[in-house]
């Protein structure tokens, strides 16, 4: 297969919340208690700005609209280190939870908070825990009213939270306008194997993440994108009781091994923002 084909450039993506807010805690941390708890994100999310800096990427930031409320100059900072601003909701609710009336005023909340803080339009969208499936397409067409370009919110995985196996696995235009960019897997072992980031990631040994992109990359040569939260680089974050194994086991999976891993990608592939990897304007 022709080399020059492989994108050179792949997208680097952070979902801006903070321990508290992730779905898997929601029983034992719920929203209304999130106001007390102490703030860890602002610091992890610098931390990740300076790693950033000492590599020369740019990457796009999806913030938590409750994270921009708290930490407005946070959203500043990130912005002038020149990385691009998306939205990743209000308030973390999963979009197949809301009714399409909800999901209208919580993204626009988020959008319009967002876009004061920077001055900047913002066109890219994630949902909270990839929550965009079969139930809800009404969403795209939500996002492409509010004046979205693009969203990166599909999983084409079997999970049991989230998950679009049937569904398409590059970047696609949707009936209603919008691009929709699935978060990359890799076919194997005659099944789709979650590649893009995260708890799979922090699980997998960094070899076997090196090789599943590149093989990625060279199979389909389409370009690569990858996610991660903040506080997956949060050695210190307090442990939160009273979680399921599982939901422990994904949050807390090799958190203390995760920047190297981390300087380990951003040394081996190139990476720019998602608006400019896939070439959205
Ligand atoms: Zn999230």
């Amino acid at each position: 297969m022709a080399e020059s084909n492989i994108p050179k450039r792949q997208a680097m993506t952070i979902d801006v919340e903070d321990y508290f807010h992730v779905s898997a805690f929601e029983k034992q941390i719920c929203p209304s208690s999130w106001s007390g708890q102490r703030l860890r994100v602002d610091k992890s999310t610098r931390r990740v700005l300076e790693i950033f800096d000492k590599f020369d990427i740019s990457a796009t930031f999806f913030i938590l609209g409750w994270v921009a409320e708290a930490c407005p100059q946070l959203v500043k900072e990130i912005a002038a280190h020149g990385h691009e601003i998306g939205c990743h909701s209000m308030n973390h609710r999963r979009a197949t939870t809301q009714t399409p009336d909800e999901f209208r005023q919580d993204t626009e909340q988020c959008l319009k908070l967002l876009q004061d803080l920077t001055g900047d339009p913002v066109i890219g969208y994630r949902a909270p825990s990839f929550s965009i499936d079969d139930s809800n397409v009404w969403a795209f067409d939500v996002l492409q009213e509010l004046g979205f370009k693009y969203s990166s919110s599909t999983y084409p995985v079997k999970h049991d939270l989230y998950g679009v196996p049937d569904w398409p696995r590059f970047k696609y235009q949707r009936p209603e306008g919008i691009w929709e960019i699935p978060i990359p897997t890799f076919y194997h072992w005659g099944r789709q194997i979650p590649i893009g980031g995260g708890g799979y990631f922090r699980l997998f040994p960094y070899w076997f993440s090196k090789w599943a992109i590149s093989s990625f990359l060279s199979a389909e040569q389409q370009p690569y994108s990858f996610y991660f939260h903040p506080w997956e680089i949060d050695k210190a974050q307090p442990r939160v009781e009273g979680a399921s194994f599982k939901s422990r086991f994904r949050h807390y999976t090799n958190i203390s091994s995760m920047e190297h891993k981390l300087e380990n990608l951003l040394r081996d592939f190139s990476w720019s923002s998602m608006s400019r990897v896939y070439a959205i304007k």
